[in-house]
């Protein structure tokens, strides 16, 4: 289980329901809640993300612009 600080504990806690989501700005990250509370946590990993590490397609809304004749 990762781990994070709960600022409604203001200590450090497993993150429970830990899932790892995306950022907007491409980080990488860890959401989930604290045990004791409930507090919704987030544990920033760093680093991007690798496009080739199995991330969801939809992480990357870039359209190509509309075609104009
Ligand atoms: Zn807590």
């Amino acid at each position: 289980m990762p781990e994070g600080y709960c600022v409604k504990c203001k200590a450090k806690k497993e993150i429970g329901e830990a899932v790892e989501v995306t950022t907007k700005n491409g980080r990488r990250a860890i959401k989930g809640k604290c045990p004791t509370c409930g507090t919704v946590m987030y544990k920033i990993l760093g680093g991007k993300a690798t496009a080739a590490a199995g991330s969801s397609p939809s992480a990357q809304p870039a359209k190509p612009p509309a075609p104009t004749t």
